[in-house]
């Protein structure tokens, strides 16, 4: 018996920290997880999840309008909010559950308070239990990050824009990252006016430029608005609740909700880190080696809390990853190479591998396949709306480095050629491959 409370103690029930629990107990420790919110994190909670069930919802509104073209006799229709949002929160709490389950089933133990780390050993609970394990992990996400304007605190993040009364008739949301396109989407097809305010030029840094401005056009073309280099002034709350967001150049612009979607930083403060020695780096986030661990020898951290990259199914590697380091007898490590994206804005996007931009810059000769097309479905909807597809190549290996894509579906499709990205497939693999007809895929193999 170890002279500890227990092998594991860690700080954080959501994605990575669960993972990492489960795996941790399936090898033999004794592992215990403090959470001081929900079970699920971000991803199931307040993010990945209820974000997707709420786009599946929006899509309704094309698919009702595009119906008729398809010979259905659709009445006019309404949308209510609350139903779809008490529905998606009624879903959030089913998975909370089959988590809870998880753990449960793994004899983990599960203390629903707030830890806090007092040395390379010891963990103070919110109820003041001291807890001595031989290892911590800490796994407690990101949290969202709000400009320092003034007012800020009238609008929302995405913590709350899940739980919101009502849809609201106006929005402006601040930032033109993954949330802030996403929740475009969204809100205007459930007839919401947006506004996208954006402190650049540029949405979706770090995504294929084409790819980036068809979705641009795009949400140009469905009316959404855009207001871009703008520096944000004040926001101003009226009597009646609405908002009034002043700029330094250019009209104000009145809303119901206001959505700040900035960035997330990793959740650090008060954890206590600096009382066993674990060092953060100059965004906040803990520092770590190549299997998780920190500047503490008995201290390992995973998932956004590390920003490595921001991603649920990178947390759960890592997670995964430590747990078989340190308790299955199998160290290894996450492999960062080739992670696909996608931004479930409307239409989605997705990506894998190297922009064009970045493979001219890593390789000199690349070769560019595109195409450029109008779906089936949206010839006959009516519908101008086009995908983009890409393939990034390299020229001297024929290798496929990069693909990238805007269209229905582009996440679904993009998962599974991902596979032959990451595999190190050619052009002429793709080009070697029958095209399953008709679908959109089928681009994929047909690149001239
Ligand atoms: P992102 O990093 O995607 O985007 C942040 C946006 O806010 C950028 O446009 C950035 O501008 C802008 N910004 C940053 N700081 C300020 C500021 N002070 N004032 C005004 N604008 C600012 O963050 P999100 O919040 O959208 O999402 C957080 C993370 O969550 C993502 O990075 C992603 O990893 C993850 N996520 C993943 C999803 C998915 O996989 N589909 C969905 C949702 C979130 P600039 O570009 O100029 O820096």
């Amino acid at each position: 018996m170890s002279d500890y409370d227990f092998d594991l103690f860690v700080i954080g029930a959501g994605s990575g920290g669960v993972r990492a629990s489960r795996v941790a107990a399936a090898h033999g420790a004794r592992v215990a997880v403090a959470e001081e919110f929900r079970v699920g994190g971000t991803c199931v909670i307040r993010g990945c999840v209820p974000k997707k069930l709420l786009i599946y919802g929006a899509h309704f509104a094309e698919d009702l309008s595009d119906a008729r073209r398809f010979g259905w006799n659709v009445p006019d229709c309404g949308f209510e909010w609350t139903t779809l949002r008490d529905n998606v929160l009624g879903e959030v709490d089913r998975l909370e559950g089959l988590y809870k389950n998880t753990l449960d089933s793994h004899k983990v133990e599960m203390i629903p308070e707030r830890a806090t780390i007092t040395g390379p050993h010891g963990v103070r609970l919110a109820s003041g239990r001291e807890v001595s394990a031989k290892y911590i992990l800490v796994a407690t996400g990101a949290w969202p990050v709000i400009p320092d304007t003034p007012g800020a605190e009238h609008g929302i993040t995405s913590n709350e824009v899940f739980h919101l009364d009502r849809c609201p008739g106006r929005i402006v949301i601040v930032g033109g990252g993954y949330i802030a396109n996403e929740f475009a989407g969204i809100f205007h097809q459930f007839g919401s006016h947006v506004t996208m305010v954006n402190r650049t030029g540029t949405l979706l840094r770090g995504y294929e430029e084409a790819v980036r401005d068809r979705l641009l056009q795009i949400s140009i073309t469905k009316g959404i608005n855009f207001r871009f280099n703008a520096v944000m002034e004040k926001i101003e709350k009226n009597e009646d609740g609405t908002l009034c967001v002043r700029f330094a150049d250019g009209d104000p612009v009145a809303c119901d909700t206001l959505l700040f979607a900035t960035g997330r930083r990793p959740h650090v403060e008060g954890l206590g880190l600096e009382s066993a020695g674990v060092e953060v780096n100059d965004k906040g986030a803990i520092k770590v080696d190549d299997y998780s661990r920190t500047s503490c020898e008995s201290i390992y951290a995973v998932g956004d809390v590390t920003d490595r990259v921001q991603l649920t199914p990178v947390a759960i590697r890592e997670g995964h990853a430590f747990a078989d380091t340190v308790f299955g007898g199998n160290p290894r490590m996450v492999d960062y190479s080739c992670i696909p994206s996608a931004v479930f804005s409307h239409p989605p996007l997705a990506g894998v591998g190297m922009t064009e931009a970045q493979a001219r810059n890593k390789l000199g000769t690349v070769k560019i396949y595109t195409s450029d097309f109008r779906p089936m479905k949206n010839v006959l909807a009516g519908r101008e709306e086009r995908a983009l597809y890409k393939m990034v190549v390299d020229a001297t290996t024929d290798r496929v480095v990069g693909l990238h894509m805007i269209g229905p579906d582009a996440p679904e499709i993009l998962q599974a050629a991902a596979v032959a990205v990451k595999a190190g497939l050619t052009k002429q693999d793709f080009d070697d491959t029958v095209a399953l007809h008709p679908s959109m895929a089928e681009e994929l193999v047909l690149l001239k």
